[in-house]
């Protein structure tokens, strides 16, 4: 059945969508850290609908305000809702470091991309400037800016031209660079602190540094000590706001409500999506210093600002969060997966890095010859999947493969889902 729905949807859906041919899979009903399809095969979800559901497929604490607020309403544009009151709220109370209780919200689209164009606009309103910097191996979004800001061009190489002041500068991780920790991030330092001060070949209006704390879609690429220190000296240098996108990294996936706290650096504007909305709902926001708040009313405009829904499940997951304890449960679980994996890796000379902070996971292959090694990072999912367990795929070269469960994942099932993705690492690189 899933096969015929497969089928039958790309017979009439967009070219665009990119079918996961080898996993032929029409879900059909979830609950926590697992899922179900149409056929009746059970999976341990190790993806979380690309880092979404970090409370669970179906959570019922949160599906209990679902519904009541579904019953009474569900859009109101930015017209003032008790919803958006209490998320605002919720997010300001685990807002990092001194953006707590210093911060404006403003609540985008349903998608992250929305949040990134936003802190673009934002960061070029305050400071009049154009010029961008960005990192290679980032992902910020589909739509133009964040296009633009991407520095993979797999992503955006036929959509030329897209913003043009836009520099990107190496992000620091050991392995591709094949240095230490501390040079690879002295490298990235200067090369951002040449484009903002050399007068001969820097940026000439520099307006905002954006930078994933941790990259996802680059490949769970965790950013040695020092780099966003590095950034935040540099922004401060310059007097440009330095913006951190929380889209992936962010509300407990890294086991901290932030990535950037592992790091004890705060952004001047951040953007969230993705478990924003709960349990799925879309819904997107930046968050930003409060005397950044200098537009004028309508400078930003957007109809799906007031998704009261998303937003009530946006404010009920932090709660539940907050509650069972999950970013302790994530550190725990998610310190267990990498060990597993980690063991695996010591088997082979395939299996170059594990990395990952909380349940945000990463290992990175490589062939024979050393050359990154899509085709070992696709073999291991296939083989997951057939056994039932749902991994995803990240890294430039899509090389890595990426776990971010939902934080809510047993140790039986951690156990369970490891033993298969350790089989298939051994069964891939033997
Ligand atoms: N930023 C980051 C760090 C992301 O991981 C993503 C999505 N993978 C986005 C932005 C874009 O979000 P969306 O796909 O919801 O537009």
């Amino acid at each position: 059945e899933s096969r015929a729905l497969l089928e039958e949807q790309r017979r009439v859906d967009s070219s665009a969508v990119a079918y996961p041919e080898d996993l032929p899979i029409a879900f059909q009903e979830g609950k926590g850290a697992t899922v179900r399809d149409v056929d009746g095969n059970t999976f341990i979800d190790m993806f979380a609908g690309i880092g979404v559901l970090n409370v669970g497929h179906a959570n019922p604490y949160v599906l209990e305000a679902v519904h009541a607020q579904a019953d009474k309403l569900v859009h109101t544009v930015d017209f003032p809702s008790e919803a958006r009151l209490e998320l605002i709220e919720a997010l300001d109370g685990i807002a990092p470091g001194d953006l707590r209780g210093n911060n404006r919200v403003v609540f985008g689209g349903p998608t992250g991309s929305d949040a990134v164009e936003a802190s673009i606009k934002l960061a070029k309103y305050n400071t009049g400037g154009t010029g961008l910097i960005a990192f290679r191996g980032a992902y910020h979004g589909a739509t133009s800016g964040a296009m633009s800001l991407t520095g993979n061009r797999g992503f955006k190489g036929r959509y030329a031209p897209l913003l043009s002041d836009v520099v990107h500068a190496p992000y620091p991780n050991p392995i591709e660079m094949d240095k230490g920790p501390r040079e690879a991030v002295d490298h990235a330092l200067e090369e951002v602190q040449a484009i903002l001060e050399d007068p001969y070949g820097g940026l000439a209006n520099p307006a905002g540094i954006f930078v994933e704390p941790i990259q996802g879609e680059g490949g769970v690429v965790v950013p040695p000590e020092g780099f966003l220190r590095g950034l935040r000296d540099l922004a401060d240098d310059n007097d440009v706001p330095l913006v951190f996108d929380e889209i992936q990294s962010g509300l407990g996936r890294s086991g901290r409500w932030w990535a950037c706290e592992w790091y004890d650096v705060t952004p001047d504007v951040m953007t969230s999506a993705k478990a924003l909305g709960g349990i799925g709902f879309p819904l997107s926001a930046t968050i930003y210093r409060e005397d950044l708040d200098t537009w004028g009313a309508g400078d930003h405009a957007g109809t799906y600002r007031g998704h009261v829904v998303a937003m009530r499940a946006g404010t009920r997951a932090i709660e539940y969060v907050r509650e069972h304890d999950l970013l302790a449960h994530a550190r725990e679980v998610g310190s267990y997966v990498r060990t597993r994996l980690e063991e695996a890796a010591e088997g082979t000379p395939r299996v170059v890095d594990v990395r990952g902070r909380g349940l945000f996971v990463g290992a990175e292959f490589v062939d024979a010859d050393g050359a990154p090694d899509d085709g070992a990072a696709d073999a291991v999912q296939d083989y997951c999947f057939e056994r039932g367990v749902l991994v995803w795929k990240a890294g430039r070269h899509g090389n890595v493969l990426r776990l971010l469960p939902p934080l809510v994942l047993t140790q039986e099932l951690a156990e369970a889902a490891m033993d298969v993705v350790v089989d298939a690492v051994e069964s891939v690189t033997a």
